[in-house]
């Protein structure tokens, strides 16, 4: 345990935030807010943008994967589309991420949150080889944790919620890294209905009940096997846009952090 030691001692490494989540679920414009939280409360942040398709960023990244692969380049060189384009701009990348371990490793002592935006389309990170080799890279070198962003009003629907969660499920079990849920636009809709499924998956059920798809039967039965994952997890409510939550994800982090230390 690092009670006793103090914050001072457990600081000694930045804490890597690796941030994913569906296509507009708002990664990037959360990763715009934590950067001003930063700037804010004198908190010393380190920006990594892995999307090499975006066109323009609303913050400025330190380390941008677009300076080193020209995603528009990849794709004519090996006669590739968008997706197969920004997939194999991450794998050139990922073979020079001891580079980007290094850079961070040096300036480790003047660091306290490396904020990493993943690509747009979830799955170009979660499930290829380079996403898996950043995420172990990270890993292996600072205390890391994994943030899944949620688009809460898109996920009012049981159908959508559970989609979701069997999603970030995956993630916990793919990285085995402390993972905390970000229900992100809660200036659009409150994540309280959401909390409440979580606590309690007979009130998650009777709201999927209303459906008698198969799919809702299908609903109810994984709602139960989701319970436990709950049960791992932290989750916060946010909105990006109007920065509130903020605060309570910065200590989402620091107890996910702790949980790295004692676990990893
Ligand atoms: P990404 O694909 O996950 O990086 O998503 P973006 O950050 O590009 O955001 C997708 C859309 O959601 C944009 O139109 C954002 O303005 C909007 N958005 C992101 N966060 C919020 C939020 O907290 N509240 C609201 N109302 N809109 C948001
Ligand atoms: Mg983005």
């Amino acid at each position: 345990s690092s009670s006793g030691n103090g914050s001072a001692n457990f600081r000694r490494k930045p804490v890597i935030i690796i941030v994913v989540g569906m296509a507009g679920s708002g990664k990037t414009t959360l990763l715009h807010r934590l950067v001003c939280h930063t700037h804010l409360k004198n908190i010393r942040g380190y920006v990594v943008n892995l999307d090499p398709a975006v066109m323009t960023l609303p913050y400025a990244a330190n380390i941008d994967v677009r300076d080193t692969v020209k995603y528009k380049e990849v794709m004519k060189q090996f006669n590739l589309g968008p997706n197969g384009g920004i997939l194999t701009s991450l794998n050139l990348f990922a073979t020079k991420f001891d580079e980007v371990i290094s850079v961070i490793e040096r300036r480790a002592d003047q660091l306290d949150y490396v904020l990493v935006d993943t690509p747009g389309q979830i799955e170009i990170f979660t499930w290829s080889a380079s996403g898996a080799i950043i995420t172990e890279a990270f890993a292996s070198t600072f205390p890391t944790v994994v943030t899944y962003v949620v688009d809460t009003p898109r996920s009012e629907d049981p159908t959508t919620f559970m989609s979701n969660m069997l999603y970030a499920c995956s993630i916990l079990y793919k990285t085995r890294l402390p993972l905390i849920l970000t229900f992100n636009k809660v200036d659009v809709a409150a994540h309280q209905f959401a909390l409440e499924w979580m606590e309690d998956f007979e009130v998650f059920q009777a709201a999927a009940s209303s459906d008698r798809s198969y799919s809702s039967s299908l609903t109810q039965s994984l709602s139960l096997v989701l319970d436990e994952f709950y049960n791992n997890l932290k989750s916060v409510g946010v909105s990006a846009v109007s920065g509130a939550g903020i605060d309570a994800f910065f200590k989402a982090v620091e107890a996910s952090a702790e949980e790295y230390m004692e676990n990893y």
